[in-house]
């Protein structure tokens, strides 16, 4: 499974739709500060199923929606699209039927989110596990944000350990040992 493409729109400053190619091998986004680089790895997170405001620098989820510029007006959705190369057929059971898998997460004002995968509704839960399961994920330490290098080093044991769980990609099936002990 490999990321082949991130298409934001109304996504934070990226108000109009904005396509990201990822080949393979090594991707670099280079740009002045406040051009929208941090927002670019949000927007990874985010399709992904990251539910947490703070993780995207906002107080709210709707936060991620354009809020508006001087001559732009405020937008009343967001949207972010991954495409997944699924030519190797790793993907977990359910997403396993496609040489390409296409998530999109949109979020719309009052309305919350709502995810799809290849044009099919699916749950929020679904997208999180796909990702999980392939040691990837919104919590995923692949995505490296500023300040966490430290804040790994003054960990405690059990929350250094729960990141090299999701590194080993078993922290789907703790999520999935927690949902059946509550049932
Ligand atoms: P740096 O190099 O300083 O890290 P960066 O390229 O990572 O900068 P970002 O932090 O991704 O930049 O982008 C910040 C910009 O995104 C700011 O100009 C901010 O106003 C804008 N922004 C964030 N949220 C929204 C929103 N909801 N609506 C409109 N603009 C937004
Ligand atoms: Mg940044």
């Amino acid at each position: 499974m490999r990321f082949s493409r991130l298409r934001l729109n109304g996504f934070k400053s990226f108000v109009d739709p904005t396509d990201l190619v990822i080949h393979e091998g090594l991707t670099g986004v280079v740009g002045p500060n406040g051009c929208g680089k941090s927002n670019l790895l949000e927007a990874l997170r985010w399709v992904m199923g990251e539910n947490r405001p703070t993780a995207m620098r906002g107080g709210g989820m709707e936060d991620v929606i354009f809020a508006g510029a001087a001559t732009r007006g405020a937008r009343h959705f967001a949207e972010v699209s991954l495409v997944i190369d699924n030519h190797d057929r790793l993907a977990p059971s359910g997403f396993n039927d496609a040489d390409t898998i296409e998530i999109v997460r949109r979020i719309t004002r009052d309305a919350g989110s709502a995810y799809k995968a290849n044009a099919k509704d699916v749950r929020a839960r679904d997208v999180q596990m796909l990702f999980a399961d392939a040691s990837t994920g919104s919590h995923s330490p692949a995505l490296v944000r500023q300040g966490q290098i430290s804040e790994l080093i003054n960990a405690k044991p059990k929350a250094r350990r729960r990141i090299l769980e999701e590194a080993a990609g078993i922290s789907g099936l703790y999520a999935r040992r927690h949902e059946a002990e509550l049932k």
